[in-house]
């Protein structure tokens, strides 16, 4: 499955944000798309999972374009979202939050997808019945990429899970990533922190004003003097 955005545009009210966003992430692949605080990625993670309306511009599955489509019926048909802030309920416990990302499913794929986040994410097991505020901040973060995990996305998107937490944390975070793209799903990876996403990423999209500016794999980005200058303060 590959998801493909063309010419993407939007903004909120009169306040362009996005200016022609081009990318594409396919099944097993880990891209990071960056970019300082305001250059719109945010934005972009909104109106590909349908909770924004685009100006203009496509955003397509396998081909089928998904405008139009309410949020519900992308994830049905295989787009994840990890929003930014988790969005947990904190008083619910871990494995409440869990079912609640698979709740348009049948009982027996979400006792498969429990077995499957537990597997992924030995900590969320250990923890299935304490509250989710009760949580780390990497463990929330854990438990927020667990739960989309639950709607079996084929491309999942992920807004800033290295947000507030630890350097260690953070880079534990982003190492089950790379977990999950090695069980086959896409990862769209939005961070603000580079250097770590481009040593876990495939390929990375620098995303200024609204538009993609350098694209590429992963390792030629990091070496990019430009990105390196900007992002990596080297
Ligand atoms: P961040 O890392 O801070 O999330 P970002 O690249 O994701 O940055 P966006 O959050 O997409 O950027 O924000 C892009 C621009 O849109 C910013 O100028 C921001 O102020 C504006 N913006 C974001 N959300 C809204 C909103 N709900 N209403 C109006 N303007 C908004």
């Amino acid at each position: 499955m590959k998801l493909t955005v063309d010419q993407l545009t939007a903004g909120y009210g009169k306040a362009q944000v996005l200016f022609g966003l081009t990318l594409e992430v396919a099944e097993g692949e880990l891209v990071a798309l960056l970019g300082a605080n305001g250059a719109g990625k945010t934005t972009a993670l909104r109106v590909l999972s349908g909770l924004i309306k685009p100006w203009g511009g496509q955003v397509a599955l396998d081909g089928q374009s998904l405008l139009g489509l309410s949020a519900a019926r992308r994830a049905r048909l295989g787009l994840g979202h990890v929003p930014e802030g988790r969005q947990l309920f904190p008083l619910m416990s871990v494995e409440e939050n869990l079912l609640l990302g698979a709740a348009f499913l049948a009982w027996e794929s979400r006792a498969e997808g429990l077995e499957r986040v537990y597997r992924l994410f030995p900590r969320l097991a250990e923890r299935r019945r304490q509250l989710a505020g009760t949580l780390s901040g990497g463990e929330q973060q854990m438990l927020a990429i667990g739960r989309a995990l639950m709607g079996r996305p084929r491309i999942l998107m992920v807004d800033e899970p290295s947000l507030g937490l630890s350097p260690r944390l953070a880079e534990e975070v982003l190492a089950t990533l790379a977990q999950v793209r090695a069980e086959g799903v896409g990862v769209l990876l939005v961070e603000q922190n580079v250097a770590l996403s481009l040593e876990v990423a495939d390929r990375g999209y620098v995303v200024e004003h609204g538009r993609v500016v350098l694209q590429g794999q992963a390792k030629e980005l990091i070496q990019n003097q430009a990105v390196q200058k900007a992002y990596l303060a080297l």
